[in-house]
């Protein structure tokens, strides 16, 4: 049994025409609810008839958010290790068709990078890279060797690997793997036209290779503004529903990555409002109390000061999001733009000014 089995039993079209024809009677009924919310119910919490209903729903994540997490907000950033890339995915500013600058960071410049963000506070670290053959698992083990004295959790955000390759990154120190399905819906193709990303069913499948593998964490999310994001909300909210009930040793945690422009010209083909965006920000808090909802600075300031408090847990400050952005290059190009432009020491202040607490550090590793 893998999740692709349970993928195959659903249908796209029709799973996206019971969303659109749930009710206002539908929205009461479950937002009354005492308890966990079904499938059925999440394809009602994303639907247009729970637009009225936002004040509601941002009530009850408020709420579960506080119950589960208290106030806290843990602190993380990205570190880009390349812009190096042999896929050409049509919204992505590494796409091998973009001619830019590349580069994938020796292990002195990983250092380099590491020594600024661990100045800035941080013992969270996201190391992030394209598909190339530069950054191989023995690239990945060593950079995760020589960050572990300085960090406390070094997660990984790379091109799906094998069972095998995650246990080694697992045994080396690895705490979670960030891995987002792009889109759930039949337009993947099109978007993911060659190289290895091609294979739906191959990064469909890494998750269930990861939960094997014994990772602590595993990171979900879908790109908003590829296909129609209510559709692509459940069909992601049935992968993590599968997840949590096989993978159950494995915690788990939601991003929400919505589409900017990017080198190449792309435009996203779906426009997803703020007020929509927050509308799936609380259904999956509803879905489901006990996942991480994490929120980048790929979001504008004015957004994240005020709905982090609705149902977030993780958030990124000061980030860059091109190898060697910290300390080395200033003129390689950017994977996205990046909205929140404050430093750390201002989104934490801010944090703080609301009556959260930022964490920087929660785990230890003996
Ligand atoms: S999204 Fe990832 S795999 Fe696709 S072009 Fe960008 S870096 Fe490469």
């Amino acid at each position: 049994m893998s999740f692709l089995t349970c993928y195959r039993q659903y249908n796209w079209n029709s799973i996206q025409s019971d969303i659109y024809q749930k009710t206002p009677a539908d929205v009461e009924r479950v937002l009354s609810k005492r308890g966990s919310r079904t499938l059925e119910d999440f394809k009602i919490l994303v639907s247009p008839a729970a637009d009225c209903y936002l004040k509601e729903m941002a009530a009850i994540s408020r709420l579960l958010t506080r119950q589960r997490f208290g106030n806290i907000v843990q602190m993380y950033i990205p570190l880009y290790l390349s812009n190096e890339c042999t896929n050409s995915c049509k919204y992505c500013g590494f796409s091998k068709k973009n001619e830019i600058p590349r580069i994938t960071l020796s292990i002195d410049q990983v250092l380099s990078e590491a020594n600024v963000i661990k100045n800035m506070g941080f013992e969270h670290v996201l190391l992030v890279s394209g598909e190339s053959k530069t950054v191989d698992v023995d690239y990945l083990k060593t950079c995760i060797n020589i960050l572990q004295p300085h960090f406390a959790n070094i997660s990984i955000e790379v091109p799906p690997l094998e069972q095998v390759h995650y246990e080694s990154l697992i045994e080396a120190g690895l705490h979670a793997v960030y891995i987002y399905q792009e889109t759930y819906g039949p337009e993947y193709s099109i978007f993911h036209p060659k190289g290895k990303k091609s294979d739906f069913n191959y990064r469909l499948l890494t998750p269930d290779r990861l939960g094997a593998a014994g990772v602590y964490k595993m990171g979900l999310g879908f790109l908003i503004g590829l296909d129609d994001w209510r559709t692509d909300a459940w069909f992601m909210a049935a992968h993590l529903d599968y997840l949590v009930k096989t993978h159950w040793r494995s915690k788990y945690c939601i991003s929400f990555p919505r589409l900017r422009a990017a080198a190449g010209n792309f435009r996203p083909p779906i426009e997803i409002s703020d007020r929509q965006l927050v509308q799936l920000i609380c259904a999956y808090r509803i879905f489901d109390e006990n996942v991480e909802l994490s929120l980048s600075t790929r979001e504008t300031e004015l957004f994240r000061d005020h709905v982090f408090q609705l149902g977030i847990t993780a958030m990124s400050a000061g980030s860059k999001t091109s190898p060697g952005g910290y300390s080395l290059f200033n003129d390689i190009l950017d994977q996205f733009q990046v909205e929140d432009l404050r430093t750390p020491e201002q989104v934490t202040a801010m944090i703080s000014a609301k009556g959260y607490k930022p964490v920087w550090k929660d785990w230890f590793r003996m």
